[in-house]
This record gives structure tokens, sequence and C-alpha cells, in this order.
């Protein structure tokens, strides 16, 4: 039986409004289950026993060590229920098996890594000019705030949780709308791991309800928040009202630049992986693949030739290599998008449709996309479309590779692909991106900090750097020869 309830105060419960929502299966458009739909005045109350739970039942005095053994219990518990976490994500999200497979595996690794961090050294001390030890701690924020999107449901809730209460703090947690079951079952496993009532709350509900009260609610001290650039500027402006401290993590639209030396065959396995894995829907995705001119029209017949071969179906069935898009809201926008760079110009060289056939007609199926003779002007090429659309470009020598690859508003990510090591790096080092990779695209590991330049956001997630972002640093000055100042006459 699904659980559609929201965990506030270390209890299981409706909305104060008894609105609910229906949850969908991308692949068929079935009916996975129903669950509450709340507002502002839930997310009031979650904010209320995450401060209680903070300062009053004594939360912000747990010892890291303790709070690392709930950690790890959880951990424990979600490995050990892997196969059915995996499988619900899939029917929520839509993502092929073996991909949720990969989500849960690495949501385990980040909660165990952040219990680990929980009880290394954080502070630093300083040698001063007076006879005085001058150091620092870090301690908790106090009650976190966390919004994720619905591309990773429940990974993109781990990068947050687990450092949040790693480090001490108490949450109040929104998924997506679309993608809410993996997390509450995870905050299941919260409650059996022995987290105490109103430390980690879970809110249900659309982004113009609950995730604008997270964001403006004055007794949350910081909002940590993975989605769209434009959510985040809103985000940024409401939490100005009690100066929430915030990290965003936001949209991109990443070059991959491949030059003609490098291996001709990796490159474009990985061409074909950094934009069609998991759907698109990925913020990092190598959404513009910028391809040196002697080898332009060979690689693009071969990457043509493979993305044709995708395997496109339900996520359930083992042989699919892509699953069907989030919602057919968001289908329609990115057929939409197909539509745009047709009209623009750019040369569809494969995909362009809905898929309709084989049993997909219920779903929200589109073909692994691939438009060449794109230009920098093009919406195309500007905008992100989170979705299988890969727009290619041409460039002749490096200095024009930099800027097509660095024309634009974001910063996310970036590829380089040569056997010229220094040339990779040298370009590496010229690319205005955040998250990079030099022969390959997309590994993510949670030991290494992840985010964006310029309008892809502000703060890192994961790393230490993903643990200091829920911390505040505290300087204490400690004198070792009391004595008076002197400074005013007595
Ligand atoms: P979105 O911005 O529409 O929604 C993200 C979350 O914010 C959802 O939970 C949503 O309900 C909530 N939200 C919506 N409006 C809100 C508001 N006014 N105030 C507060 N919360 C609000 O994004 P999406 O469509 O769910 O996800 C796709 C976007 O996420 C893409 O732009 C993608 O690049 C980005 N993303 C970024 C990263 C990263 O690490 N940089 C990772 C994954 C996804």
């Amino acid at each position: 039986m699904l659980n559609g309830k929201m965990y506030i105060d270390g209890a299981w419960t409706p909305s104060i409004s008894g609105q609910t929502r229906d949850v969908v299966n991308p692949a068929d458009g079935s009916l996975l289950g129903t669950v509450a739909r709340g507002g502002a005045e839930d997310v009031k109350k979650a904010v209320a026993a995450a401060k209680r739970a903070f300062y009053e039942d004594g939360w912000m005095d747990t010892k890291p060590a303790e709070r690392a053994g709930l950690l790890l219990k959880a951990a424990g518990l979600l490995e050990s229920r892997g196969e059915e976490f995996a499988a619900l994500e899939t029917k929520n999200n839509g993502k092929p098996l073996r991909e949720s497979v990969f989500d849960v595996n690495d949501a385990v690794s980040c909660l165990r890594y952040y219990a680990g961090l929980a009880t290394k050294p954080h502070g630093q001390t300083y040698d001063v000019s007076d006879p005085m030890q001058a150091m620092t701690v870090r301690e908790a924020i106090g009650v976190c705030g966390l919004i994720v999107p619905w591309n990773y449901p429940l990974l993109m809730a781990m990068w947050k949780i687990a450092p949040a209460l790693a480090a001490g703090n108490t949450i109040v947690f929104k998924p997506a709308e679309a993608t809410p079951l993996t997390a509450v079952k995870f905050f299941e496993l919260l409650e059996e791991a022995g987290f105490p009532k109103g430390v980690a709350n879970l809110v249900l509900g659309p982004g113009g309800a609950v995730g604008s009260e997270i964001a403006a609610n004055m007794d949350i001290d910081k909002v940590a928040f993975t989605g769209g650039t434009e959510t985040g500027r809103s985000i940024m402006r409401a939490a100005a009202g009690n100066i929430k401290s915030i990290s965003l993590e936001l949209g991109g639209k990443s070059p991959n630049i491949v030059f003609a030396d490098a291996d001709f065959d990796i490159a474009v396995d990985y061409a074909l992986f950094g934009i069609f894995c998991n759907q698109g829907e990925v913020c990092s995705a190598g959404s513009r693949l910028i391809l040196e001119d002697t080898i332009y029209d060979k690689f693009l017949a071969a990457l043509a030739g493979r993305a044709k071969k995708i395997r496109v179906g339900n996520g359930l069935n083992e042989k699919t290599e892509m699953g069907p898009l989030v919602s057919r809201e968001h289908m329609e926008k990115v057929l939409g998008y197909i539509e745009l760079g047709k009209k623009e110009g750019a040369r569809l060289l494969c995909g362009g449709n809905r898929i309709v056939t084989g049993g997909l007609d219920k779903g929200f199926f589109v073909e692994p996309t691939i438009f060449a003779d794109t230009t920098p002007d093009m919406r195309v090429v500007r905008e992100e479309i989170f979705g299988p659309v890969l727009a290619v470009q041409k460039f002749h020598g490096e200095e024009e590779a930099l800027r097509l690859a660095n024309d634009t508003d974001y910063g996310l990510a970036g590829g380089v692909f040569t056997n010229d090591g220094a040339k990779a790096l040298r370009v590496i080092k010229k690319l205005r991106a955040g998250i990079t990779w030099i022969n390959a695209y997309h590994p993510t590991y949670c030991e290494a900090p992840w985010g964006g330049y310029r309008q892809s956001g502000i703060g890192r997630d994961l790393g230490t750097y993903g643990y200091e972002e829920y911390t505040e640093v505290k300087q204490i000055n400690i004198s070792l020869q009391p004595a008076e100042t002197g400074w005013f006459d007595k």
C-alpha cells in the first residue's frame, strides 16, 4: 500500500487542507498513487517542529558520532531495500532501472560519506600577534529548507539531507511534485533509523506554495535548492527577508568539446552518454557538442548511427536504454524546442518525434534527437531543453572552441576530448564551468564538489564543500595571558 502522507514532527500526516495529488507513471500514464498536497500552513508546522527539535529538544547538542550512527543506520536500511527503491524510482521518474540502481547505490554512498565526515576535524587554529589562541569551530546553521527537482529524486534528496543532518541541522525537505515517492519511502527509513521527532520533516506539494514558503519563512536559516535558474532567482529574492544562507544548484547548457586528435570511439560514446543518459534530464548534460571541423562529418555519422540504435522504452524492461520524459507537460516542452530548432534552421540529423509505436503511445517518449549545423544565436543552443536533444556546433582551432563553449549564461559543466594532455588542461582551465571532465563525461563522486559558475548557481553540493554549506563558522579567541587592556584611564 503506497504511503502518500507527509512526515511532520515525527508523525505521518495528510495536508492541513486535505488536498491530494495524483502521481503518474510516465511510461504509460497509469496512476501510481495519491499523495498529500501540502501548502504554506504545512510548511509552518514543519518549521515549528524543526525549530523546537533543534533548540529545545537538544538536537543541536548531539555528538557527531551520534548523528553519524543514525545516518549509517539509514544507509544500511536503504542498501538492504535497494531493489525496491530502484523499481519505485523508475516507475515514478521513468529512468531505466539500471540508472535507478546506480542512483540508489550513490545515495547509500552519500549517506556513508557524510556520516564519516561528521566526525572528522572541521575547525582551524591561528597563530595571532597577541598571547591569544584564535580558532574556528563549525556549527550547525539551524533549520534548513531543502528543495529538489524530479530528475534524480532520491539522489538529489540525499545530496542535501545527508550533509544537512550530518552537520547537526534539522530539516524541512520538499521533493518535486511529480516525483515524491522515493522521498516518502526514505523518510520511513529515517524514522526507522531512529531520528528524533522534528529533526527530519517532509512536506509535499507545489513549488508555488510549499517551495516559496520554505524560501520566505523567517524561521528557516538556510535554503538549499536544486532546480531551474528562474526558480533559483525567485528563491534568492524570497530568502532576502531574513538574509537566509542560500545554496543554489541551477540549470546548464554545457559544452562538450571534441578535438580531432581525440580517441574517436571513446569521444562518440561519451557524446552519446553526455546527452542521452537519463533521457537528457540532467543539469550537467553535454547538450552542446562542439566538434572540430576536420572530423565533423565523420563524427556526426557515427553519432547518429548509434543514437538511432538506442532502445527507448519502459524503464522496467531490462533492455531499455532510455526511458520516457518525466511528464506530459515536460514532453510537450521538449517537443516544442524540437519544432523551434527546425524553424531556426538547424539540421535535424536524427530523431525529432514523440514515439507512439511499439506500445509506447500512452507514455511520454521522445526520440534521441540531434541537431547539426547550429549557430550560437539559436535558442536550441542557448536555452536548457532538459531532454534528449543535442545541438552540435563546428569549430576551427582551440580559440574558437573556447569562444563557443563559453558563450553561455550558464557555467555548470563541460568536457574536453583530446589526446594532447597540455591542450586538454589548457582548455579546461579556460572553461568557465564548475564541473569538468577530460576524456570522460558525467562521472560524479560524492567526494568532490558539485556546482556551477555564473547562472548555474551559488555554492557547492558534495564533498567537504557540501558539508560546509550547512555550517556556520565561529571564531573563538582565548586569552593566554588575561590582563587589563589599559585603554581607558581608571
Ligand atoms: P524547478 O525549478 O521547476 O523545480 C525544482 C523544485 O523547486 C521543485 O521541487 C519545485 O516544486 C520547486 N519550486 C518551483 N517553484 C518554486 C518557487 N517559486 N519557490 C520555491 N520552490 C519552487 O525545476 P525542475 O523542472 O523540477 O528541474 C529541472 C531543473 O533543475 C533544470 O533546470 C536542471 O538543470 C535543474 N537541476 C540542477 C541540478 C544541479 O545540480 N545544478 C541538478 C538537477 C537539476
